[in-house]
């Protein structure tokens, strides 16, 4: 119901968003380096989150944002300035901030909207955009404030740095977690980013909290032995985080992967602000982002191991009848013929081949031709274990692989299909007939051979008159029907 009204009311979101971000702004403060800068600033994130799904409509809240977190900054520092002189303060660091992120959130919803990129490029293309876009917020908004007096001039020099590293923590560690959040509000703003794998999933289940907090564990004991030791070279410990992280890269949505490093990012902010660790927080801020900018591939892992699976798919499997690849029949063969040898178990490969198709095609045409050949697929695979292989060599050639199978099931099995393939009637009246040839693994096969044996059967099926079964005997081949 509230998302319903956030969707349908411009002035609603405006004022949820400004609450959201004063929290945020607020949560910043935690780990201070000076009044002056946070070196986790997570308001910096919302803003550019907000500008790239909602555009300028989100401007008001982003402005009246800037204009109270400066009046509150003001009253805090005890600053003495004039009601419109902060005003003026407030507006401009506004502007400062914003101007920045709204550039960078633009160019990224250009690039990605523009062409169709790639996950992983679209991450790169967001990483530098994070870093470039806080590197100028930086050199605007410190100017900026000591032009309004917020700041001396004198403290530019010490500040920079840990002003710049705060906003880029607050873009490449918050932004995606935002754009998650606020994806949920608006869905449609950007589809792009609604298509990634579990964006939209938002509930955790308790396999996914149990991995949060294994991961908030390990920060927190990290952070106690930096604590514990007083030494700075074992604050370098928080970079184990980057197992946990990876792990939920790989095995959950990516809505989990973003709120995980958003959560470490909060979690390290809190603990340096209650164990005072203040004088690591360099150490812990390159970590976060590091860590962050790691995880945030981990999205394109699923789309990338979907388009595998999908690419596996197509290269192993013949299009027309669904039988495995030729490829994949070499490739299953020569695994499964190592495993018999290996267990002292037989196998046995059968190759069949229908009989006079060409005639099929010129009579009935290639559409019938092609139906014949699926329906012959279809039939086989029908018979067959889960643990048995249909390959279509090529043609009219199928080649049936039978793990732990003797010579004599083999042949069994031969002839229970081309029982089958004598119902199959084609075009209403044609009756199909098939040829087989058999052969059983013997002491020195490998895929060549044995296939060469069992295609020499087969020639002898159709030599003796066609729609029979011959079998490969070691040394000679003979006739069974
Ligand atoms: P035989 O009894 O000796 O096997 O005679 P045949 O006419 O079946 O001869 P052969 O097996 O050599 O013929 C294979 C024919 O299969 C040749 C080709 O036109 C046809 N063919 C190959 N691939 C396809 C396909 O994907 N669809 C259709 N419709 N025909 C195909
Ligand atoms: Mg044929």
């Amino acid at each position: 119901m509230w998302v319903g009204r956030l969707q349908r009311s411009w002035a609603l979101r405006n004022g949820a968003l400004l609450l959201l971000w004063l929290f945020v702004f607020k949560i910043g403060a935690l780990v201070e380096y000076t009044h002056d800068a946070s070196v986790w600033f997570p308001a910096a994130g919302l803003t550019f989150a907000s500008l790239l799904l909602f555009r300028f409509s989100i401007l008001p809240a982003l402005l009246a944002g800037c204009v109270l977190s400066t009046i509150y900054t003001v009253h805090a520092y005890d600053i003495s300035l004039g009601d419109f002189q902060i005003l003026k303060a407030g507006l401009l660091f506004g502007l400062a901030h914003i101007l920045p992120y709204a550039i960078g959130a633009n160019v990224l919803r250009v690039l990605i909207k523009r062409r169709s990129l790639d996950m992983s490029v679209i991450i790169v293309l967001f990483l530098v955009i994070a870093a470039v876009s806080s590197f100028f917020a930086t050199w605007l908004v410190l100017p900026t404030l000591v032009m309004t007096e917020m700041m001396s001039p004198d403290a530019v020099a010490s500040t920079w740095l840990p002003f710049w590293i705060g906003d880029m923590a607050g873009v490449m560690v918050m932004a995606p977690f935002f754009v998650g959040l606020l994806n949920w509000v608006q869905p449609g703003a950007f589809p792009q980013l609604a298509d990634l794998p579990g964006l939209d999933q938002q509930t955790f289940n308790a396999r996914s909290l149990m991995k949060l907090l294994l991961n908030a564990l390990l920060l927190v004991s990290c952070m106690l032995l930096a604590k514990v030791t007083h030494s700075p070279n074992s604050a370098f410990a928080i970079f184990f985080l980057v197992i946990p992280h990876m792990w939920i890269a790989c095995s959950e949505s990516a809505f989990l992967n973003v709120s995980s490093v958003a959560l470490s990012s909060f979690l390290i902010a809190f603990w340096v602000h209650v164990l005072g660790l203040m004088d690591y927080v360099m150490v812990y801020q390159f970590a976060i982002n590091v860590i962050a900018a790691n995880t945030l591939f981990g999205l394109a892992i699923p789309s990338l191991l979907a388009d595998n699976l999908k690419l596996r798919k197509v290269a192993f499997t013949d299009s027309l009848t669904q039988a495995a690849s030729r490829d994949l029949l070499v490739q299953r063969s020569a695994q499964e013929i190592t495993y018999s040898r290996q267990d002292a178990k037989p196998l046995a490969m059968i190759v069949f081949d229908i009989d006079y198709f060409k005639k099929i095609n010129d009579k009935f045409g290639h559409q019938v031709g092609d139906q014949a050949l699926q329906q012959i697929a279809q039939l086989a695979q029908s018979l067959l274990r889960p643990t048995d292989l249909l390959g279509r060599y090529g043609g009219d050639e199928f080649v049936l692989l039978l793990p732990h199978t003797e010579l004599g099931a083999a042949r069994l099995i031969a002839e229970r299909i081309i029982e089958r393939v004598r119902q199959v009637t084609i075009a209403e009246s044609h009756q199909l007939t098939a040829s087989f040839g058999v052969a059983g693994l013997q002491a020195d096969d490998d895929f060549e051979r044995l296939f060469r044996r069992a295609d020499h059967a087969l020639y002898q099926a159709k030599l003796a008159g066609r729609n029979r079964v011959c079998v490969a005997e070691v040394e000679h081949q003979q006739a069974l029907a």
